[in-house]
């Protein structure tokens, strides 16, 4: 599953809805802020204003030194609330250990939480009534969208519970009707729950924790993970050679999900200038 040419034909798609938006005056725009020097993190923002410019998205980058207090965050969180130039704003995790991740996300307004991390709109999604999906899972809903994969009746395992990639990807999936099976680190033979698995998603940030004998014949396999190898490389979860062997749809890292995400990001943004 190429997410680099669905995220091209999705982005492609977006460019005239920012071209309606203009003809009401409104100019779709993003505020990012980075917290420190992350290398990981700076590749990621630096990714995501390139992909706004890209389709006429305004962004805005705030890099704020890694000792910047967390006050001084909250404050610069007020304002964007305010501004209305900026109808999205975005976080870059993971913070400083001194900064209360919980606190600066729940400063973001709901209406402007395009990550759609708040616990408003987690909860909006929980009871089927999203304003944000969270752009990673989302992401993946697009892929499995576009290659046409059933998700009623079928059974998804999602392996990894995190609040930004495993939770929402689990509440997604059992919202258009499949039934979900969520694994953790705690889970015993982790094979027994993939083999019965229609469609794997794998969000551990662990090489090779998936390999061709753990899924069954013909399964979707979703790697979401990102792992940087000694020699500067970059892996999924997923043992890509095995299985592809054995998968009928498998996304490759990079070039799977990692577009996809920041393509939802786009989407999140337009959609919040859209609700103006
Ligand atoms: P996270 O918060 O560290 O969560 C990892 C999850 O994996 C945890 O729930 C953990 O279980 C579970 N786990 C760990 N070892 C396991 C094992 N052996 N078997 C089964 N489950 C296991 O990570 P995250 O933020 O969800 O991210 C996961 C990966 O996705 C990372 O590599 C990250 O870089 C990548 N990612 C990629 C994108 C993208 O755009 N492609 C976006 C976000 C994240 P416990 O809860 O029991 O500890």
């Amino acid at each position: 599953m190429d997410g680099k040419l669905v995220s091209q034909i999705l982005r492609e798609k977006m460019k005239s809805r920012v071209e309606e938006l203009a003809k009401r005056d409104i100019k779709p725009g993003l505020a990012v802020i980075l917290v420190g020097d992350d290398a990981a993190s700076q590749v990621y923002v630096r990714n995501k204003v390139a992909a706004c410019q890209a389709i006429g998205v305004h962004s805005r980058v705030y890099r704020l030194a890694a000792d910047t207090p967390e006050q001084k965050v909250l404050e610069e969180l007020k304002l964007l609330n305010n501004d209305s130039e900026i109808n999205g704003i975005l976080v870059q995790l993971p913070l400083p250990k001194h900064i209360d991740e919980d606190k600066i996300l729940e400063t973001i307004s709901p209406e402007k939480d395009v990550d759609g991390f708040h616990k408003i709109n987690v909860g909006a999604m929980v009871i089927g009534r999203a304003r944000f999906y969270p752009c990673t899972p989302h992401g993946v809903m697009k892929l499995l969208e576009y290659y046409g994969i059933a998700i009623e009746g079928r059974h998804a395992v999602v392996v990894g519970r995190s609040n930004i990639v495993g939770k929402p990807m689990a509440l997604m999936l059992l919202e258009k009707g499949a039934t979900v099976s969520i694994c953790n680190s705690k889970t015993p033979d982790l094979a027994s729950f993939t083999r019965q698995a229609d469609i794997v998603v794998v969000a551990v940030g662990k090489s090779k924790v998936l390999s061709g004998d753990m899924i069954k014949p013909g399964a979707t396999v979703i790697d979401v993970g990102i792992n940087r190898l000694p020699d500067g490389s970059l892996t999924g979860d997923v043992d890509f050679e095995s299985v592809r062997e054995v998968a009928g749809f498998l996304t490759p890292v990079p070039g799977g999900v990692g577009p996809m995400t920041i393509t939802m990001l786009l989407e999140n943004t337009i959609r919040s200038s859209e609700m103006v």
